[in-house]
């Protein structure tokens, strides 16, 4: 049991059943995702296609639409907002 997992425990939840990764297979599989979403972004998506307003889209696909740059905004504001509570905190 990881120092982690410990953690999980004390807290009351339930540890990962699933094994940690090695560094090397981590780096791995984060290059793929960096190639696939490469060759996503320089294929694009078709204007019509339903995929459109989602912030995997912006995410995996590089799609800057205006639907898309919203989902994008509001995914991500409550951990910006999180992340600028945590630094006024820490100054
Ligand atoms: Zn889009």
């Amino acid at each position: 049991m990881t120092d982690w997992d410990a953690l999980l425990v004390s807290l009351g939840l339930c540890p990962s059943s699933r094994p940690v990764r090695p560094a090397e297979v981590r780096a791995a599989q984060a290059d793929r995702v960096r190639r696939q979403r490469q060759l996503r972004a320089e294929r694009g998506l078709p204007a019509d296609d339903p995929r459109h307003g989602k912030p995997s889209t912006y995410t995996n696909w590089g799609c800057r639409c205006p639907k898309c740059r919203a989902a994008n905004t509001a995914d991500v504001a409550p951990r910006m907002a999180a992340l600028r509570e945590r630094r006024r905190l820490a100054a």
